[in-house]
């Protein structure tokens, strides 16, 4: 079973992921527990790094700016972030914590390699959907809208939470899996597709604000919904039939957000979840409970 929306994905470049946010901000890290707090005690993440996966992290006590990989992360007033992974992140990061007397600590950690769907394909890989003149028409104003959604920032605590399945189906696309043509890889599946019957009502994974919600369904996307989970991290739902919130809305846990389709590029009803942390794209999957 494979989600027609393969090649598409990359183009629009959404969503992100991962491991472990299990771990409540309100259960006390090790770091913490370790009196008297030397500045040189390690930082706690809720899980291990690994590719495609994100960690709840505390940075080290009275830490003013974090960095990973240079880049500069959103940093909770409690002490918490988040590290996200794309799924082809490379194996080893910096995080590095500038401490309100000015002084850098570096941390450098491992990334574990992600296990991906890979199938090789003794075939030409194929141009996917031919692109139409109304394609072309449409596609530009469309990314620019997927593109200013993203750009949003909300504030929200979804990101701290145990994020739970949209909705209950079998799993029929898996994050990163990717078919290689002869050789030559193609684009990798950037979300978690979920079969489910057309019309079935899908929920908010974790709390978050709407950014976006197409009621004119995009070319590829279809009716899509995006949600900002705060943090740099949101979701992105595919294919929907009907949305049931609009741009925004505050939306909680569990909530009712739409329903399930098969709009834009699908070649059936399935909820396709994409998630994105900054410009790491995740694996929901890892987000959730051992299935
Ligand atoms: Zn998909």
């Amino acid at each position: 079973m494979r989600c027609a929306f393969l090649a598409s994905l990359t183009v629009v470049g959404f969503l992100t992921t991962a491991a472990m946010l299990k771990a409540a901000p309100q259960q006390t890290p090790a770091l913490t527990s370790a009196a008297p707090q030397s500045p040189m005690a390690d930082f706690w993440m809720s899980g291990p790094p690994v590719q495609g996966g994100l960690v709840i992290a505390r940075a080290l006590k009275s830490t003013r700016h974090v960095f990973l990989n240079g880049e500069a992360l959103q940093l909770a007033p409690d002490g918490l972030f988040l590290l996200g992974f794309d799924r082809d992140a490379p194996v080893q990061a910096s995080v590095v914590f500038v401490l309100a007397d000015g002084s850098r600590i570096a941390r450098n950690i491992s990334v574990a390699a992600g296990d991906w769907h890979i199938e090789n394909v003794a075939a030409h890989m194929t141009g996917g959907a031919k692109s139409s003149a109304e394609f072309e028409a449409r596609r530009g104003a469309e990314l620019e809208r997927i593109n200013a959604a993203r750009a949003l920032i909300h504030q929200s605590n979804g990101w701290r939470q145990a994020f739970i399945r949209p909705v209950a189906g079998r799993i029929s696309g898996l994050f990163g899996a990717q078919r290689v043509y002869n050789g030559m890889p193609g684009s990798y599946h950037s979300g978690m597709d979920i079969a489910a019957a057309n019309g079935t009502a899908f929920v908010a994974p974790a709390d978050g604000v709407v950014i976006l919600a197409a009621a004119d369904a995009f070319t590829l996307e279809g009716h899509l919904l995006m949600i900002d989970h705060g943090m740099g991290l949101n979701s992105a739902f595919l294919h929907a039939s009907e949305l049931l919130v609009k741009e925004g809305d505050v939306v909680q846990q569990g909530q009712i957000i739409g329903r399930v389709g098969a709009t834009g590029r699908a070649s059936g009803p399935h909820l396709h979840w994409g998630m994105k942390w900054n410009n790491a794209r995740v694996d929901p999957k890892l987000l959730l409970p051992a299935l």
